[in-house]
């Protein structure tokens, strides 16, 4: 399908929008994946913790799309950092999804209080050699940790995905991937649905005939940025990746920056997370 796709430091394409599947049972996930592939989505967001890479595996089976088509994300699961045994979770990880490489693995916080970060990018890049990752990254990589990975490996991430929505707009973070060459990827970048209600963003929503659903997408597209919005009702699905027919104006995009807030973040602080 004709999307548009962000290029990584690897020379890899990744598809702009994704289908996120955080709190997927196996059985939705299945469902939600094969309506998404069906729907024109070349790109799934999943992670060993969510405990549907079964289901996710089952909908990649079921659509009419080739396994080649489709880029497939999955995440290292804290309790699972150091060398050894994120070698053992990658594994873990295809047998359950159904395939033999994820286009993308990410560690999924730093979860720093444990030390293990940079010997478990180390098995990262090792997974890469051998294939069953195509490109490698980060999650909640905010603060100075890609740093400390660089300094130590020599080998930048592919990608770092962070919360990143229009009440936490992540401006020095972007500013910061951008400058060591990491594209930025924005999870719940709906805020967890708690900003389709907002007024303000009706408003545009109603000035261009679309949902505010859309429009919140349409932003984190015209910022650059990968998105991965998550619903499990086919309707939300398709109106979530029919957002390539209409262009934020500039008074749009004032009105949606004026959002930000220091404290919009929705949960833990990586810099802070104990788990
Ligand atoms: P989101 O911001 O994508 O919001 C999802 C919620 O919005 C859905 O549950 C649904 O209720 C609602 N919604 C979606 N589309 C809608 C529509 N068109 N109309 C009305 N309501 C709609 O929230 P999320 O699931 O937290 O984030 C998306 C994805 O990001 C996750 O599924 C997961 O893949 C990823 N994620 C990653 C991390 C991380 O630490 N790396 C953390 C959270 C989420």
């Amino acid at each position: 399908s004709t999307q548009p796709h962000v290029t990584f430091n690897d020379g890899h394409a990744i598809p702009q929008i994704g289908l996120g599947v955080w709190k997927a049972t196996d059985e939705t996930a299945a469902t939600a994946v094969a309506a998404a592939l069906g729907a024109g989505y070349r790109h799934i967001d999943t992670a060993a913790i969510y405990e549907n890479e079964s289901g996710v595996g089952t909908g990649m089976a079921q659509a009419d799309v080739a396994r080649a088509d489709i880029f497939l994300t999955t995440k290292l699961w804290n309790e699972a950092q150091g060398f050894d045994s994120t070698l053992r979770a990658m594994d873990e990880s295809l047998k359950r999804l159904g395939t033999d490489y994820v286009d993308l693995y990410l560690i999924h916080w730093p979860s720093a209080f444990r030390g293990k970060f940079v010997d478990t990018w180390k098995a990262m890049i090792r997974l890469r050699e051998e294939g069953k990752a195509r490109s490698i990254g980060v999650s909640n990589f905010e603060g100075d940790y890609i740093d400390q990975l660089i300094a130590e490996t020599g080998v930048t991430p592919a990608i770092n995905q962070i919360q990143l929505h229009p009440l936490f707009q992540q401006a020095a973070m972007r500013e910061k991937n951008a400058k060591l060459g990491v594209i930025t990827e924005s999870w719940s970048p709906l805020g967890q649905g708690k900003l389709l209600d907002h007024p303000g963003l009706a408003a545009i929503a109603a000035r261009h005939g679309k949902s505010v659903a859309q429009v919140i997408i349409r932003w984190h597209i015209e910022l650059g940025l990968v998105v991965i919005p998550k619903s499990v009702t086919p309707s939300r699905i398709v109106e979530n990746f029919a957002v390539f027919d209409f262009a934020l104006s500039d008074q749009d995009k004032a009105q949606i920056a004026a959002l930000d807030s220091a404290d919009g973040r929705i949960g833990s602080d990586p810099l802070t997370a104990t788990f």
